[in-house]
């Protein structure tokens, strides 16, 4: 086990290959920070911040962020919650979104959560499933699978299956329908809840601020508009705005230019709003990080 340093880097571990891998190197260079090419190494140094990526399974992260060999994990909250381990979950990232469901084959004699009594459930979550089944006082016989779980009723070997699903179209195309979701996820910053260096506690204070700062900017949009000075008051109305809206004279007479920044949410309604108000040349652009 390696002991507190405080000359050691502070460890991330990411998911090496799969899912998760690509939206997290992502977010990581979203934020600032610079790494080397990591698809060649397990360990790879970041160029710019005393920090390093530990690139394991992601069924593994959980478990190595509780006993501090690494500090921070990108990992799925269904992953965490599988294994209940200790850590502290400092924030959701709105990716890798998905729900641990029960599927059934299509038309059998499984339609509710009580019939389950007695059947055999195929899953790689045996964790979280168990723990619904005992929770409601069903007794269900659990068999665990690594992968490929959406076949097991179809080779007979379990009635239902209890799996990751985001779409529903694996689930669809092997004849199952989903009747229940026992467990919501999206994908998690963890950190160890060991002692850390003063140094490595103030470094995850600015990463977080920067993540967050990440996601506000995703959320949102730059918007830039032309309309006659008139329509300004009105405008101002439509535009949900953070702040005030810079105007800015244009050399057309009587015409300005109107910039601000507004949630992606509310871009549609506004647009249209903002056309009948008078505006032209409606602009949209993303935000590549925003600090409010
Ligand atoms: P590893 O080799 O790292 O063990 P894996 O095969 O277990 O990879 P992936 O399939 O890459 O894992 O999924 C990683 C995570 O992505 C899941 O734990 C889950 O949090 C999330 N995820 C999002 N949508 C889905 C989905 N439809 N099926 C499975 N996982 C999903
Ligand atoms: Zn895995």
């Amino acid at each position: 086990m390696r002991t507190l340093d405080s000359t050691t880097s502070l460890r991330i571990a990411v998911q090496k290959s799969g899912r998760l891998t690509d939206k997290t190197l992502n977010l990581l260079e979203g934020i600032g920070l610079k790494f080397d090419d990591y698809k060649r190494s397990l360990l790879v140094k970041c160029l710019n911040f005393d920090v390093e990526l530990l690139l394991i399974r992601d069924d593994d992260i959980p478990e190595y962020v509780e006993d501090g060999v690494c500090d921070l994990g990108f990992v799925g909250a269904n992953v965490v919650e599988e294994d209940q381990t200790d850590v502290s979950i400092l924030r959701g990232l709105n990716y890798g979104v998905c729900r641990l469901s029960l599927a059934v084959p299509k038309n059998g004699d499984i339609q509710h959560i009580e019939d389950f009594n007695g059947k055999k459930i195929a899953t790689s979550y045996p964790g979280i499933t168990g723990r619904f089944f005992e929770s409601k006082g069903i007794d269900v016989q659990v068999l665990t699978l690594s992968g490929s779980v959406e076949i097991a009723p179809r080779l007979e070997i379990a009635d239902a299956i209890s799996d990751l699903v985001s779409t529903g179209d694996t689930l669809k195309a092997n004849g199952l329908v989903e009747i229940a979701t026992i467990f919501e996820s999206e994908t998690q910053l963890i950190k160890t809840n060991k002692p850390l260096s003063n140094g490595k506690a103030e470094l995850i204070g600015k990463i977080l601020q920067r993540i967050e700062g990440y996601q506000k900017a995703a959320k949102s949009r730059y918007i830039m508009m032309n309309a006659p000075q008139e329509s300004v008051p009105k405008i101002k109305e439509i535009i949900p705005s953070l702040k005030s809206p810079t105007v800015m004279p244009l050399a057309d007479n009587g015409m300005v230019a109107i910039h601000t920044v507004i949630p992606i949410s509310t871009f549609w309604d506004v647009m249209e709003q903002l056309e009948e108000a008078g505006a032209t040349g409606i602009v949209m652009l993303p935000i590549e990080s925003m600090i409010v």
